[in-house]
Formats: C-alpha cells, structure tokens, sequence
C-alpha cells in the first residue's frame, strides 16, 4: 500500500488541497511495520504519524506491568498530536498492530505548521474532541457491554480505520488485548460468530464475511459513535478556517 492517497488520511483530507500541499514537503513517508514500536512509553515524541493505512494500537501499562489496549489509530487520526501540544512525552506505548503506510512530520516542524496554520488547528482540535469522546465512550462499553458485543464493534473498527476491506491480520490474543478480555473469553465469541457466519478465523487473521450483520450483534457505541464524529467533523465554525 505504498501508493496509499493522503487524502486517505481524515485528519488530512479535512484540510484545502493548498493547505495540505503547502505542509507535503515536510512529510516523510514510512512503513509501518508489525510490532514497530513508534511511540516508547514515558519517551519524548520525536514524530507524529498520519496513517494512511495500517492501524497504531495505544498501550498503556501499569506499574505492575499488565497492559492493555487503551486506544486504536489508523487512517482516522493521527498518533503524537495530542502530546505535541502539551508536554512532548508519550504515556503510553505505540506499537503497530496492523502493518501500513503513514506520513509522519518531526515534533518541531509539526509545531510549527500548527502556529501557522488556523485549518490544520481546527482539524487537530476536532481529532482531539473525537479522542476524548472515543474514550468516555469505551469507559462506558467496558462497563456496561457483553463481550461479544464489543468485539464485534472492535473488529469492525479496526477494519475501518486500518482501510482494509474484510480480512483483518489479528491474532486471538491481539483482540484479547483490545477488549481487556480473557483469551478464552475472546475465543468462545469468535467460534460463536463463526458458526452464525459472520466471521471466519484463521491462523492469525479475522475475515468478516457479513458486514450487515456483524453491525447488528456489535455493541450500539459504534452507532453513537459515528453520530458523534459526523457532529464534530462538520462543525461549520470549524469549517470556516479550514482554507488558513
Ligand atoms: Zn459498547
């Protein structure tokens, strides 16, 4: 996927074609490979990414050493911004979970292009709302959803956000880490959605085979998600400053 469009990129294609081509020059295009670390948990960030395609898994570990999946980030965002704005340091680590295609832009540089550009602020704080409202979100589905129901969310997310059709280079225990579940527990849903015909899993990858009803059993985060994003990406205030 080498050849991956920018525009694939949300937070970048919000931005007018003279905006994005003034900041191109600054972009350096790079592979992500599996289990590429590209943010190291309590490190500085040295890079933003912008995924075009591929997907970031965010880890966060506690002090104990337990870790688990506190966030997901493919073509629908970037990794780095949130940390560029404020302290610099990432508390949590990045590791590609899906191998892809991303621009990634020097923190200095990057900073830069945000002082001087009011369009590529407002799509910056859009992705930072649309990551805030993500998280309270899934605090919520943790909670409250049954497992098969996130699952089934999670791997439709990560379909859409790594811009792969149906098949999802996953292992069981890569999604075991996205839901916080038990392996087992991850295990026994996939064999159930597998034998509805929704999914079928092999070595190491997740084909969804019907989308429709895979979107019927998972989790309605997905629903109230997608409505909170379509609100935040269409903010007209924020539309407004997309040519600066
Ligand atoms: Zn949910």
């Amino acid at each position: 996927m080498a050849d991956a469009n920018v525009e694939s990129n949300a937070l970048l294609a919000e931005l007018e074609p003279t905006v994005r081509g003034r900041f191109l020059p600054y972009f350096q295009r790079v592979d992500l490979r599996r289990a590429d670390v590209i943010h190291s948990d309590g490190q500085m960030v040295e890079w933003v990414y912008f995924p075009l395609t591929g997907l970031v898994a965010v880890l966060t570990q506690t002090i104990a050493g337990e870790s688990v999946q506190t966030g997901m980030i493919g073509c629908n965002g970037a990794v780095g911004v949130l940390e560029a704005f404020g302290s610099g340091r990432f508390r949590s680590r990045g590791e590609v979970q899906i191998p892809g295609t991303a621009l990634r832009v020097g923190v200095g540089r990057y900073r830069e292009m945000l002082h001087s550009s009011p369009a590529l602020q407002a799509a910056v704080e859009q992705h930072l709302e649309m990551l805030v409202t993500e998280a309270r979100q899934l605090m919520a589905c943790n909670a409250l959803h049954p497992i098969e129901g996130r699952l089934s969310r999670s791997i439709l997310d990560a379909l859409d956000r790594s811009c792969l059709d149906r098949v999802l280079p996953l292992t069981q225990e890569a999604l075991a880490q996205m839901l916080g579940a038990q392996r087992t527990s991850v295990s026994g849903c996939i064999a159930k959605l597998q034998r509805r015909g929704l999914i079928r899993s092999s070595r190491g990858a997740i084909e969804v085979l019907d989308v429709a009803r895979l979107e019927q059993v998972a989790c309605d985060c997905r629903v109230s998600l997608a409505l909170a994003m379509e609100e935040i990406w269409t903010t007209p205030d924020r539309q407004r400053s997309a040519s600066g």
